[in-house]
């Protein structure tokens, strides 16, 4: 557990104040010990996986940011089940599974989330997403107790879920049997086909906005309108896909938050279109 712990580091952002408490568990005997500080102290609490998803605000977050990762990153695989920790990495879900001769998550190769963020948010890529293959997730509520979802319970939407106020523990996954090689090609085409239409080298977390539904994507629109290259401060629309935006190295939360807004606004007044944001935006 570290205290006044800089976020910068824990998200592909690399931008956000300090939490207040940040504690990495090593079990879920440590998440509910976790909640239990958070508790005690009356302060807010929140999952943290691989932070591809969120901009932390430059205040911080004036709770317990439980970042769920090592320790809870289980992977087998039972028949066609795949009985994965919220903590593992999606890139290496979707390579061990092809690995193993398992087709379902083998296109989120490129979400570099976890499991647990990824059922959390409903990610997904080239058409598919985690709610297709979820049978079960277990989740510990805000009292610390453990329980099992079944998929019926739980509403998925285009990126998001009605999952609430809880941690995602673990997931089981029903995948089909596919050839490997089969698999690991479309992966290489898949990973060729990201490296050439994102900006990899440049901190992000991802798509900004949802995809309005229509003809036309959010990136397509911000495109239209103009924006690519569009600059505040250290934050940029990113000049290779619209719907990112990139911190080209000296970027503050506020500066993110001031092109979003200006994005918004910009898309609204010119294609009546109002966007609603994908990244999660986290502190006071
Ligand atoms: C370069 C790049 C490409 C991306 N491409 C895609 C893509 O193709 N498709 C896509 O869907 N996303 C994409 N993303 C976004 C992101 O990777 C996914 O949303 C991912 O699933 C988030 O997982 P995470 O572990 O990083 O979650 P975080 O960013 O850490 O958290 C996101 C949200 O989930 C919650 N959360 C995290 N872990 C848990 C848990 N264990 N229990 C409960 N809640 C939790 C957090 O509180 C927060 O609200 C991309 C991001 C980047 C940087």
């Amino acid at each position: 557990m570290l205290e006044n712990e800089p976020l910068a580091r824990y998200t592909t952002y690399r931008i956000g104040g300090p939490a207040r408490f940040l504690v990495q568990p090593a079990d879920a005997e440590d998440v509910a010990k976790a909640l239990d500080l958070a508790q005690e102290r009356g302060l807010p609490w929140m999952a943290l996986g691989l932070g591809s998803n969120v901009l932390v605000k430059d205040a911080g977050f004036p709770g317990v940011v439980i970042r769920i990762g090592k320790g809870l990153d289980r992977f087998e695989m039972k028949g066609a089940t795949a009985i994965v920790g919220a903590g593992l990495a999606t890139p290496l879900l979707a390579r061990r599974t092809a690995e193993a001769g398992f087709a379902g998550v083998e296109r989120f190769i490129g979400i570099p989330g976890t499991v647990g963020g990824g059922v959390y948010m409903n990610a997904g890529a080239h058409g598919a997403e985690f709610a297709e293959v979820l049978t079960e997730a277990t989740v510990m509520d805000a009292k610390g107790k453990v329980r099992s979802v079944g998929r019926k319970q739980i509403s998925f939407k285009y990126r998001a879920s009605n999952l609430g106020n809880v941690i995602v523990l673990e997931a089981k996954l029903a995948l089909i049997e596919e050839p490997p090689a089969k698999l690991k090609e479309l992966q290489a085409r898949l990973f060729r086909w990201r490296k050439a239409g994102t900006p990899f080298d440049q901190p992000c977390a991802g798509s900004v906005f949802k995809n309005p539904g229509g003809p036309r994507t959010a990136g397509v629109l911000i495109d239209e309108c103009g924006l690519k290259g569009f600059t505040i401060g250290g934050a940029q629309v990113s000049t290779l896909h619209a719907n990112y935006i990139v911190n080209t190295g000296t970027a503050t939360a506020s500066d993110v938050l001031k092109v979003i807004d200006h994005v918004r606004k910009t898309v609204a007044k010119k294609t009546g279109v109002e966007l609603e944001l994908e990244v999660k935006v986290i502190g006071a």
